[in-house]
């Protein structure tokens, strides 16, 4: 404690977004995490933010006509210009600092309701995973087992999902390719029986890549598959997920 007092009156925090000095346990001032934008009214299932929220059961036009393998999404902010700026530099230029900024976020606004047996990050092929020395899924998860009272870190299970092929990158895919560039890109490697799984990736972009996951953790038993990620893109969801 005392180590880390004396480091702050050495180092002030500073804001993640706008680096003025802050005076608080998370990296962020006030203005900036004002300017974060809340997904306020996500759908039921794959958490697209509702034009309507008071029609439709509470489900987008596209979970009205398609099932997914996962129960729903937990997302509580959209994938903004600040959020994209801070998860650009956690995930491409390495910046650790910010795993916790942006899991003690998830912590302070996510609504995930009943908590899972199993937290498993969505994994990154080999290769990938090798050029980046980390993946961002796995750090925030265990972040969140870390920091959460009522997760505890035998509950992470970050081997239990492998990734079968690098996905082609999925900027600049549309809707249907994206669908089919994560179909079989994951292999299962053991039982999840009975279990209820979170899987625990940074951005949900389509949903194709949760699709793809959560339906192999239902073929391995899984009762349950929610999806825990930092933000949703606002942009439609596919028919195929
Ligand atoms: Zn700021
Ligand atoms: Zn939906």
């Amino acid at each position: 404690m005392l180590g880390r007092a004396l480091l702050n009156g050495l180092f002030p925090p500073t804001c993640q977004l706008c680096l003025q000095v802050v005076e608080r346990d998370i990296a962020l001032c006030r203005y900036c995490e004002r300017s974060l934008t809340h997904n306020h009214h996500p759908c039921a299932c794959c958490a697209l933010p509702l034009r309507d929220p008071h029609s439709g059961e509470g489900l987008c036009i596209a979970c009205q006509e398609a099932s997914f393998d996962f129960d729903r999404v937990v997302a509580p902010f959209l994938y903004d210009t600040a959020l994209a700026q801070m998860i650009g530099r956690w995930k491409y230029a390495g910046d650790h600092r910010l795993t916790p900024l942006l899991g003690d976020l998830w912590l302070s606004r996510a609504c995930p309701g009943p908590l899972p047996d199993l937290l498993v990050p969505v994994p990154l092929h080999w290769r990938r995973q090798l050029l980046r020395g980390f993946n961002q899924a796995e750090l925030l998860a265990r972040h969140l087992v870390t920091r959460h009272p009522r997760l505890q870190a035998r509950q992470l299970r970050p081997g239990l999902l492998t990734r079968q092929r690098a996905a082609r990158v999925q900027a600049g895919l549309g809707a249907s390719g994206r669908g089919e560039n994560a179909s079989g890109a994951f292999t299962l490697n053991g039982s999840c029986d009975n279990l209820h799984v979170a899987l625990v990736d940074d951005v949900c972009t389509t949903g194709a890549t949760a699709d793809a996951a959560s339906r192999l953790l239902r073929a391995g038993g899984a009762r349950a598959v929610d999806v825990w990620c930092l933000a949703r893109t606002p942009g439609p969801i596919p028919g195929i997920g």
